[in-house]
């Protein structure tokens, strides 16, 4: 195969996902052959960094040995056995590290294979939980989430998902969820500054979810930071006040770390920063080290126990994806977990976090930069038509498009939320290479914008 053939293979029967074709059937695309370290190689030789960890999930970098390793001995034994009804080995090992290493309230492991199905089991489980409590919380069938939300693409986790782009044409087959409104500081719904505005904002949410009480089963909600909704930070304290709320009015909460775990935040999660304590967490993106598909919901003991009953009482949990705790990928989680105690991957890591923050804080400088917002090694860059009116870019500019293709001119793959140019390479960056990576970003801004 040639590499021409295989751009016109692709082109001739993938659809490719959250993509518009006919855009794509017009441009040249890169095919990716192979990857090393932070970078990717295409078919024809070129090399790029992976600027956004292949969609947030790489953390240790392609075509890591030992992961490699981890999973090739894992296939000399066994791909694949069901987990309903049987055990195996690396999903059990891997449900006791993840309980080892995730907030002291969970206690037990549900697994799946993608961020929505996490979040599915997350709001059924929840929802379930309620109807066999029964008296007092048989009302507790509605949930409650953020504004811009998102949780992934299944019609479950769309209904809890506030994005309008993504999620409107859907209305009509969607289950109807409260929300509260996200603490979008650059542009404060409720026309406030922080810190002056002392967090109205978890005020409101406040009383939104003491209202809705008796109705509302769970909140559900992406920690610190949302993630496809332009990586938008909360402002401290507001995930604590949550927290509280939930706790003190009998409103399970349950959050999404899908984008935000294993250490993308400077934290191994990112509910750490505020030391919360849920009663369920959503994993999945970086779980295997960004190698295979696979994705666990993590469970109190005191929810766990609201199943279990007589098998005629109905109380057992039916849900089950096919290749839930497969072998493969729950080998290559194990691994990944192991080196991160290995190499120290959150100490190592801190310094790396200072040093791109202190870079990106250069690019406030461009003339078309609204707001720069980081956490960790996460980063969005908000890029608006008028810096003082913060008015964004018609949408039909693709602003944060160009952007991207003329990064991918320089060696650098990124990929854009809208007008929001995200940076969020593999823990493992260097760096120099972040030098590297953010000097090619801040020129490219530089060259669409300013032309
Ligand atoms: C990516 C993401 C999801 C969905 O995960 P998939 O694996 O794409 O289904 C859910 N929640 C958050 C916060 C995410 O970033």
């Amino acid at each position: 195969m040639t590499p021409n053939n295989i751009e016109k293979i692709d082109k001739e029967f993938v659809w490719h996902p959250f993509t518009q074709m006919l855009d794509w059937e017009k441009e040249n695309n890169i095919v990716i052959e192979k990857g090393d370290g932070i970078y990717l190689y295409d078919i024809h030789g070129n090399k790029y960094i992976d600027g956004v960890s292949s969609l947030w999930v790489n953390i240790h970098g392609h075509n890591n040995k030992e992961l490699n390793d981890a999973i090739k001995d894992q296939i000399d034994k066994i791909s694949h056995s069901t987990l309903l009804g049987l055990a195996n080995v690396p999903s059990s090992v891997l449900a006791e590290k993840l309980i080892e290493i995730a907030p002291a309230s969970l206690k037990k492991v549900f697994y799946s294979d993608s961020g929505s199905t996490s979040v599915e089991i997350a709001i059924k489980v929840a929802f379930q939980y309620f109807r066999q409590k029964g008296s007092k919380y048989k009302n507790k069938k509605k949930f409650i989430a953020a504004t811009s939300a998102y949780h992934g693409d299944t019609i479950g986790s769309v209904s809890i998902g506030g994005m309008e782009l993504f999620h409107s044409i859907y209305k009509p087959l969607l289950f109807d969820t409260l929300r509260i409104t996200y603490p979008y500081c650059y542009r404060c719904p409720f026309n406030l500054k922080y810190p002056n505005c002392e967090l109205y904002c978890a005020k409101e949410a406040e009383k939104i979810i003491t209202y809705y009480a008796d109705q509302a089963a769970a909140v559900v909600i992406e920690p610190m930071i949302q993630g496809a909704a332009g990586m938008i930070t909360m402002p401290a304290g507001y995930m604590k006040k949550i927290e509280k709320v939930c706790h003190d009015n009998e409103v399970l909460l349950i959050i999404d770390e899908v984008a935000t775990g294993f250490g993308r935040t400077g934290k191994m999660f990112a509910c750490e920063h505020e030391d919360i304590n849920p009663d369920a967490m959503c994993i999945a993106k970086g779980i295997t080290g960004g190698y295979l598909p696979m994705a666990a919901t993590l469970f109190s003991q005191e929810i766990y126990d609201g199943f279990l009953a007589n098998f005629e009482d109905n109380k057992t949990f039916f849900h089950g994806h096919t290749y839930t705790g497969n072998q493969l990928a729950a080998a290559a989680a194990v691994k990944s977990i192991e080196l991160f105690k290995k190499n120290n991957i959150i100490n190592a890591i801190a310094p790396k976090i200072e040093h791109f923050s202190k870079l990106l804080k250069e690019f406030d400088a461009l003339n078309n930069v609204g707001e720069v917002r980081t956490i960790g090694l996460m980063a969005g860059i908000e890029l608006v038509a008028d810096k003082n009116t913060k008015e964004p870019y018609p949408q039909k500019d693709t602003i944060g498009h160009k952007v991207i293709l003329k990064a991918r001119e320089k060696g650098v793959i990124i990929r854009p939320l809208g007008d929001i140019i995200v940076i969020l390479p593999p823990l493992v960056i260097g760096i120099n290479e972040i030098d590297e990576l953010l000097s090619v970003v801040y020129d490219s801004i530089k060259a669409v914008t300013q032309q």
